[in-house]
């Protein structure tokens, strides 16, 4: 899933690549703190959804470079993909190249970069400095802004709307999904055998559906991941996360100050600050777990929010709650798993009370990975939870759906056609899939051992890092098939996208580098329902995440990613 470990996944370089090798853009401080910075995050209060109105095209003198696709010139319409412009973790995209960096005059840079530093430290667009230990564990010590592009990156509006309106769509299918308790057991049999995770999560879900569990209430907070093929122009689909879907809070940042920096210095460069848009992320996902709160009916419940216990992305998730907080007055606390093991008490009638408190909304910002589990502790929190009234933010249903078996399976012919109604949508889902097929396709299999550039091998792991690539995929397949184990389960195969690569000014440390860099674009949808009434179903904001290409053929490409927005073409 998207959901990185932010901190670590930003700057760890889980496929190897590192900045240190290349040249560096030196950031002379000068003493000039732009306090007019326009961007103002406490703006998110008065952030409404379609800001996004009256877009115009760049002009042909941007130094960004524009891809070279389908042209779009309507203008944006606010209805469609409104909201606030940006966000996670370890992805490309197929964005955009700023060619015209190499034109940059360096006095410029320098200038743009000290301002963005300047915004970032004022406006909370900070991660805890992994150098400083308690950083991870205490708000306000060891803060280092977080790693960003200076200039955000082209993104063509058609594909921007085509991703925007996949939002709504993907949100019910994971619904209709969720709902069909054989689909995801059957779907997951061969997976359980070979992945002690998954397994746990199955149990937990077969336990919900033997005792007949409801959902009545029922929450969404995804984020859809997409790369833009350069080669056949396809806008395709990364992963659906359906649990922990990083950024909102400092993917809106970004956003902002990128528009911030336009405002100051765009003209020199031949940019606009409107042609990137809004980005609501923080505001709706506030807003569909202050709804879900209301829901649960009950005034002196609080949301609870699940975090590992050393979290160096807590301000991304303190955002969230702080918007919840000052906007719609609602408290939420922080748990992690052990803790709810140690405080959490089911009532028989299903109330979930943790250290007295009861609890309306449970939002997973962690439970993801198998790290998150270290004891039977947290695998007792789960159940606990999942036996709860409370509404789950992934309930186990949602958090299997969207794993990549699942995915995988919803590829196959027919199957989309059993959880959605309209052609249409059925038609627009199924052209944002990539190749995705089961390791038992014996034909495929050979076809990825002979070219296995062309593939990416994945396990049921979500946050980063999992992967594999190149003749790595080669040498997996190659040594599962010698083996003749039931291994091949735990794995999916993925075609290979290939994005764009466009040299991209990269922000790390204070330090502004230059380099090959690829991207990919998050859409975050909200759905909320209760019982037939849908309540909210909606695109919710985005995420963009740039990182270096690696033109090693070997592998990994990826280095790691750093957070970005788009300037729509
Ligand atoms: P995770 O759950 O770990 O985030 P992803 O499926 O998002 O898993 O993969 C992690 C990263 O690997 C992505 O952000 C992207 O950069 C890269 N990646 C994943 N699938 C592909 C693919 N089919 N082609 C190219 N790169 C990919
Ligand atoms: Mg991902």
């Amino acid at each position: 899933m998207g959901a990185v470990n932010s901190a670590s996944a930003l700057s760890s370089s889980a496929h190897g690549s590192s900045f240190a090798h290349l040249p560096t853009f030196s950031c002379q401080a000068r003493s000039k703190a732009n306090l007019n910075s326009s961007a103002r995050f406490s703006d998110l209060k008065r952030v409404s959804i379609s800001k996004a109105t009256g877009l115009q095209h760049s002009t042909g003198n941007s130094l960004l470079q524009n891809f070279s696709s389908p042209s779009s010139t309507m203008a944006l319409q606010p209805s469609s993909c409104g909201g606030v412009g940006m966000e996670n973790q370890d992805s490309r995209f197929s964005p955009t190249p700023v060619s015209g960096i190499h034109g940059i005059d360096q006095e410029l840079v320098d200038e743009m970069l000290y301002d963005a530093l300047v915004w970032s430290s004022l406006h909370g667009l900070v991660i805890g400095d992994r150098n400083l230990e308690r950083s991870g564990r205490i708000p306000g010590v060891g803060m280092v802004h977080a790693p960003f592009t200076l200039l955000p990156t082209i993104f063509p509006e058609s594909y921007w709307r085509q991703a925007c309106e996949l939002a709504p769509i993907f949100n019910e299918l994971v619904d209709r999904v969720s709902l069909d308790g054989n689909f995801l057991q059957d779907s997951l049999s061969r997976t359980k055998e070979v992945d002690a995770f998954t397994s746990r999560l199955l149990d937990i879900h077969l336990k919900m559906l033997q005792i007949g569990k409801k959902e009545e209430i029922r929450l969404g907070l995804h984020r859809s991941d997409y790369m833009l093929d350069e080669q056949t122009n396809l806008l395709l689909q990364i992963e659906l996360n359906t649990i922990s879907s990083s950024f909102p809070g400092l993917g809106c940042l970004v956003s902002e100050l990128h528009r911030s920096l336009l405002d100051h210095h765009g003209e020199k460069l031949g940019l606009v600050s409107k042609q990137v848009p809004w980005n609501t992320a923080v505001n709706k996902y506030a807003e569909a777990i202050a709804k879900a709160w209301a829901e649960y009916n009950n005034p002196s419940s609080v949301v609870m929010i699940i975090v590992q216990a050393e979290e160096r992305n807590m301000y991304d998730q303190h955002w969230l709650f702080h918007v919840l907080k000052e906007k719609h007055n609602v408290k939420a606390i922080r748990k992690t798993l052990a803790e709810v093991d140690a405080q959490g008490e089911l009532k028989p009638d299903g109330r979930l009370l943790v250290g007295g408190q009861e609890i309306s909304v449970i939002y997973f910002r962690a439970g993801y990975t198998p790290n998150d589990y270290p004891s039977e502790s947290e695998w007792r929190a789960r159940l606990l939870m999942e036996q709860s009234l409370a509404i789950k933010c992934p309930s186990i249903s949602y958090h299997l759906t969207g794993t990549k078996k699942i995915q995988q399976e919803l590829s196959k012919a027919g199957v989309l056609e059993r959880f959605l109604d309209e052609k249409e949508d059925i038609e627009k889902v199924r052209k944002c899939f990539a190749g995705l097929w089961s390791l038992d396709d014996q034909e495929i299999v050979l076809k990825a051992i002979g070219n296995p550039k062309l593939f990416v091998m994945k396990p049921q792991r979500e946050g980063g890092g999992n992967n594999i690539y190149n003749e790595e995929v080669k040498e997996n397949l190659l040594r599962i098939q010698k083996e003749g184990t039931q291994e091949d389960a735990a794995y999916i195969l993925m075609q290979r996208i290939f994005p764009n690569i466009s040299p991209t000014l990269l922000v790390r440390d204070g330090i502004c580098q230059k380099d090959h860099a690829i991207s990919e674009l998050g859409i975050y949808g909200a759905y909320l329902r209760n019982k037939e009434r849908v309540i909210i179903n909606e695109q919710s904001g985005y995420l963009m995440r740039t990182k270096v290409s690696s033109s090693n053929e070997g592998g990994v490409a990826a280095g790691f990613a750093v957070l970005d927005s788009i300037y729509l073409s």
